[in-house]
């Protein structure tokens, strides 16, 4: 899957996209544990979070925190779990899911949520509203 998420930024594979900034860019993850799952990615292309120079981190921490404040505003939920997994796609990035506080929410052994085409661009684009206020 090398690639995938840099061709999501540059437009050559659809996505629904959340948020976006110069430097990041956040979009529904595909295979949601949740309505709002999202995904944020830096669009400097490296492998590995932890890898990232300092600076790039910290403004993909700064940018989620946008994000995230973005996704409770526009989805019933609790709270955002962050979480990091990076064991599929080799483009770091950050998985941002609503939480119920039901418990056992951030565990990719749960099932996944199917969503149709017009839900996920009902999410997304309610996301991305909020997102822009900020
Ligand atoms: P991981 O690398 O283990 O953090 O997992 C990669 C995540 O990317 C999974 O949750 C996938 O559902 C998600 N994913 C893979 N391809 C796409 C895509 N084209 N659009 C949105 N999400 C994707």
């Amino acid at each position: 899957m090398s690639g995938i998420f840099k061709k999501i930024i540059d437009g050559e594979i659809p996505s629904y996209k959340v948020a976006e900034d110069d430097r990041y860019y956040a979009f529904l993850d595909i295979n949601p544990l949740a309505k709002g799952h999202t995904l944020a990615v830096p669009k400097v292309v490296v492998d590995y979070l932890f890898d990232l120079d300092a600076e790039t981190y910290s403004g993909l921490f700064a940018f989620i925190k946008k994000v995230s404040a973005a996704l409770k505003s526009s989805t019933a939920c609790k709270s955002v779990g962050l979480m990091v997994y990076g064991l599929d796609v080799p483009h770091a990035h950050v998985h941002l899911v609503p939480l119920k506080g039901i418990g056992n929410e951030l565990n990719f052994s749960n099932p996944r949520i199917s969503l149709t085409p017009d839900e996920f661009k009902i999410t997304a684009d309610s996301i991305y509203k909020e997102f822009i206020k900020l």
